[in-house]
């Protein structure tokens, strides 16, 4: 299976995307993760990014695109993957479908500016392994530690109040035109972002016609 998931910063992409690596036994990319760890490693493409991230922008078409594909090549893709904020312009589909077989899926979680303006002030995120977490919706059991890794959870430095809102402005002018693009080649699947996370995959999952147990 190979899915697309659309959706504001904070509307869940993350989130769903790690439910369905485990449901689906497929990779979940996160590109925003990929810069995050580039950005840790000071290589030449984080030195780069980091200058748009800080400023809530988006990072150039060029350089993501080369960062994916680069990451689609290796063997785990090979049984399908779910991309977590990767297409963000319509070039970037494009580029996308220049390389693919057209066989995939995208799913747009829809929530409203309001709540994502809450939500992304509650986010935190494990600083080694990359886990979501949030102080509200999905608190660690360990506290201010990663379930899973037992790294400490820190808040993202583009969560910050003025950063979000550049964000949403981003996703609203660049993003958001691609529901169109896909709803035009019959791809998008429209889904509505619930308070509850469980709610919000058991809706995902229905949409992808897969029967939970
Ligand atoms: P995310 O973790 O998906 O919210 O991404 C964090 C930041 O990384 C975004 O605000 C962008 O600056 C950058 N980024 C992630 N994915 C992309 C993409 N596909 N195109 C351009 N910039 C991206």
């Amino acid at each position: 299976m190979k899915l697309i998931i659309l959706g504001a910063p904070g509307a869940g992409k993350g989130t769903q995307a790690q439910v369905l690596e485990q449901t689906f036994s497929i990779p979940a990319i996160s590109t925003g993760a990929m810069i995050r760890h580039a950005i840790k490693d000071e290589t030449q493409t984080g030195i780069e990014a980091k200058k748009f991230i800080d400023k809530g922008q988006l990072v150039p078409d060029d350089m993501i695109i080369r960062m994916l594909e680069e990451r689609l090549s290796m063997p785990d893709c090979k049984n399908g993957f779910i991309l977590d904020g990767f297409p963000r312009t319509i070039p970037q589909a494009e580029a996308f479908d220049r390389n693919s077989d057209g066989s995939y899926k995208v799913i747009s979680i829809e929530v409203s500016d309001e709540a994502i303006i809450e939500r992304l002030t509650g986010r935190r995120e494990c600083a080694v392994c990359a886990t979501p977490y949030h102080i509200v919706n999905k608190p660690s059991s360990k506290g201010e530690i990663c379930e899973k890794c037992g790294g400490n959870l820190i808040t993202r430095e583009d969560d910050t109040p003025e950063t979000i809102s550049k964000r949403l402005a981003v996703y609203h002018k660049q993003t958001e035109p691609l529901k169109n693009y896909y709803k035009d080649s019959g791809k998008l699947i429209t889904i509505h972002g619930k308070e509850s996370i469980s709610d919000t995959t058991a809706e995902l999952l229905a949409a992808l016609g897969h029967k939970q147990d």
